[in-house]
């Protein structure tokens, strides 16, 4: 299709990033793509998946040179998410949050976290972020965990709800707020804790409406000891690095939910040429071609908008919050529309598990929840705007 082959043509891409993406693309479409359905019933962790992910050493994208990865840029980062939400969305949840989670220590970490915590990501671990907890979601400054220094360790008390990877993650970065600066939002500290910590005990998995194959986890936090060696902010400075992470994992929210939006979009072409209904293709009905013209219209300007914010990044840096905030809600409201018409445009064969669309608009739905639910952007955008 000329139009999507174009739009993949928008990021700013080095010929090497490209060849990366190429061979993700290729891995995407032959292995993940036809294990997808499998793992969306059976609801078991894609190890198979995350198997050739390692064997394509992708971990490697986001970590630096310096640390033994291939250090590439935002932009790949991004294209690669989009291709595996593209083919599994489940998988490509989970690969993100690899990223999400681990990028707090290659711009935070010092240069011994570096060393002794990147090896572990690089060679094809699972990362946790743990933020969100039973009375602190979209208000996580209110999160109630806490981090008590001991000596040498900080003792981790509490509990998170809704983790993604947090059953079976070697690494999980973990917010609280520091005891002694009590419970306010100038108390958050951010630490990492390692696989097999005591203490660390999974409450349960959630059966979810989508994104099934990735875990999704309650966890409870009773005494897991951690070096204070493993901190990555100044107990208290944990705020700005939770809105820098967020400026980071919003775009990522964005590609991943475009890349559902697109595969949709693409069945619902390949369908609508295909079936027939009155002696016609059902395309040629000016109907079906508006609802086309609106869905592909509403996907390019939105992956330009993407594209737009990436190069605002690697020109200005990551202040770019209110633009994140667009690229994540635009998307994930796209996607949330066009996977549902797909099912429209499938007809009764929509609704039934044989056709893909049916998954893609369950696994679209919690691009608008998490990260911020989409009430939470519209009201951050419409702050910015507030002349005092
Ligand atoms: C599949 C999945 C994976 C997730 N992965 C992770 C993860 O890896 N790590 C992690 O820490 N968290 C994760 N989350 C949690 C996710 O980020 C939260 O669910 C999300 O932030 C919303 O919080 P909540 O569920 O507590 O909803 P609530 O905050 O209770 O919101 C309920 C409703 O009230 C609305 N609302 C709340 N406050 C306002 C307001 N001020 N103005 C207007 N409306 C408001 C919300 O928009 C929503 O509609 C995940 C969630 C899911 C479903």
């Amino acid at each position: 299709m000329k139009l999507i082959s174009r739009i993949n043509q928008f990021p700013p891409l080095t010929d090497e990033e490209r060849m990366v993406v190429d061979n993700v693309r290729k891995l995407c479409q032959d292995k993940l793509a036809p294990r997808a359905a499998k793992y969306d019933q059976t609801q078991e962790f894609p190890w198979e998946n995350i198997k050739d992910i390692n064997e394509l050493g992708l971990n490697g994208i986001f970590i630096p040179e310096a640390y033994g990865g291939a250090g590439l840029s935002y932009a790949a980062y991004l294209s690669c998410v989009k291709e595996m939400a593209k083919a599994c969305a489940a998988t490509g949840l989970i690969w993100a949050t690899n990223f999400h989670a681990s990028k707090p220590i290659v711009d935070n970490g010092t240069d011994e976290q570096k060393a002794r915590l990147l090896p572990i990501v690089l060679k094809g671990g699972i990362v946790a972020a743990c933020i969100t907890e039973p009375g602190a979601g979209s208000n996580a400054t209110g999160m109630k965990t806490r981090l008590t220094p001991d000596g040498d360790d900080v003792i981790i008390d509490g509990s998170k709800i809704f983790i993604t990877n947090g059953d079976v993650a070697d690494l999980m970065l973990v917010y609280g707020k520091w005891s002694e600066l009590g419970d306010g939002k100038n108390a958050m500290t951010a630490i990492m804790m390692e696989k097999n910590t005591p203490g660390m005990t999974v409450i349960r998995k959630e059966d979810k409406m989508g994104m099934r194959a990735s875990s999704t986890c309650a966890l409870a936090f009773e005494g897991c000891r951690v070096p204070r060696a493993n901190l990555l902010c100044a107990p208290g400075e944990g705020l700005k690095m939770l809105l820098d992470l967020l400026n980071k994992s919003r775009p990522s929210v964005a590609a991943h939910a475009l890349g559902i939006a697109e595969c949709a979009f693409e069945d619902a072409v390949a369908y609508v040429n295909e079936r027939k209904q009155g002696g016609r293709n059902v395309i040629d009905y000016q109907g079906v071609q508006f609802m086309l013209a609106d869905m592909a219209t509403d996907l390019a300007m939105c992956n330009a908008w993407l594209w737009y914010v990436t190069n605002l990044i690697e020109r200005e840096g990551w202040n770019i919050g209110v633009e994140a905030s667009m690229a994540k809600m635009r998307a994930s409201d796209l996607a949330m529309r066009i996977t549902t018409d797909a099912v429209q445009l499938h007809g009764g064969y929509g609704y039934c598990k044989d056709y893909r669309v049916e998954r893609l608009m369950r696994d679209a739905k919690v691009t608008q929840i998490y990260e911020g639910t989409n009430q939470i952007h519209r009201q951050e955008i419409g702050r910015s705007f507030i002349a005092r």
